[in-house]
């Protein structure tokens, strides 16, 4: 009997179609085959004219660059156990440079934290190839193209979602994500989602400190969904090395990569920080010892040794501001 022709495959959409992130982030299968589909990607038209358009005006400072203008893939080792997700590129920051939190003062703030840490070989970040490099942290964001403004559209946030939600699924050493501002916060919960984290419904709210334990069975699933830390289907405030200890031992620190048995549920922490914005730093909304704190203990949560233990991460807190972290982030 002749063998019967085979199905046509299902053309995938093209980089221009709304569709294309959702195709291509499912079809890679590594970190690296990710951020190739990444690059290509023109799904939002907005966002795609507005990164071409700052490579194109340029500012004066940078007139002799020759900007990236296309979405910025995620900087750091893939086996990093440590995630820390803004919201977008800055239009002459990553945008130009292309590297997350290169090329302004954003990333100043956040690089110099870093390398204070120990977590980065250096405190600056310049270029792609100034020599910096992560230890155990990987930096990505929900948003990979520069939106006006620094506000991407709920639509564009959902469009550009699925890269996100892959990288998460294409980082099996997680145990701990720090999502800075309220849009980073809410992305990621999403993102987690996707990624087959057990997500509170409804979902716990952002604010500085916030922190929430999630689960996921591997090998198979396990009752109990996600937990909060320190209670059910809410986040807390950070609280000290301790809790933090007790998140590394829930996420497996004594298995090799940071995984589990077949069968047993992983844990992850998701820490809420301020974003890094210009505005919340000159406000001193979000200080540098501010932002450390939560960085430590984000790194104790994913096993990193951190100079000095872990403190809680609303230990050095100022003032609230009226909008006291529930809302988007400044930049
Ligand atoms: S924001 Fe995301 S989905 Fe939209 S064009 Fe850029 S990479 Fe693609």
């Amino acid at each position: 009997m002749p063998d019967r022709p085979a199905a046509p495959k299902a053309a995938s959409p093209a980089p221009d179609h709304p569709g294309f992130p959702a195709a291509a982030a499912a079809a890679a299968g590594t970190p690296e085959a990710l951020e190739e589909q990444l690059v290509r990607c023109r799904a939002c038209p907005r966002l795609v004219a507005w990164r071409q358009e700052a490579g194109r005006v340029r500012r004066e400072a940078f007139r002799e660059w020759t900007y990236w203008s296309r979405p910025v893939p995620g900087f750091g080792p893939p086996e990093a156990p440590l995630l820390i997700s803004g919201l977008a590129p800055a239009a002459h920051g990553a945008n130009r440079t292309g590297r997350m939190f290169t090329g302004d003062r954003s990333g100043e703030f956040l690089y110099a934290a870093l390398y204070e840490l120990g977590l980065a070989s250096q405190p600056t970040a310049l270029s792609r190839d100034d020599g910096l490099r992560l230890r155990g942290v990987r930096i990505t964001s929900p948003v990979h193209c520069a939106p006006p403004g620094n506000r991407p559209t709920p639509a564009e946030r959902d469009t550009c979602l699925p890269w996100l939600a892959r990288e998460l699924g294409l980082l099996p050493g997680v145990r701990a994500v720090v999502a800075l501002g309220g849009f980073g916060w809410q992305a990621v919960l999403t993102a987690l989602g996707g990624a087959g984290w057990q997500v509170p419904r409804p979902r716990p709210a952002f604010g500085h400190g916030a922190r929430l334990t999630l689960r996921r069975a591997e090998g198979r699933e396990r009752s109990g969904g996600a937990q909060a830390a320190g209670g059910a289907g809410g986040a807390t405030r950070a609280g000290g090395a301790r809790e933090a200890a007790g998140a590394r031992d829930e996420a497996g620190a004594g298995s090799p990569g940071g995984g589990s048995p077949a069968g047993e549920a992983r844990a992850l922490t998701v820490f809420g920080c301020y974003h890094v914005s210009q505005r919340n730093v000159f406000t001193g909304r979000l200080t540098p010892a501010m932002f450390r704190a939560v960085l430590a203990e984000a790194a104790a949560a994913a096993g990193l040794p951190v100079p000095g233990g872990a403190r809680p991460a609303d230990a050095s807190r100022p003032r609230e501001t009226e909008d006291g972290g529930s809302g988007q982030e400044r930049r």
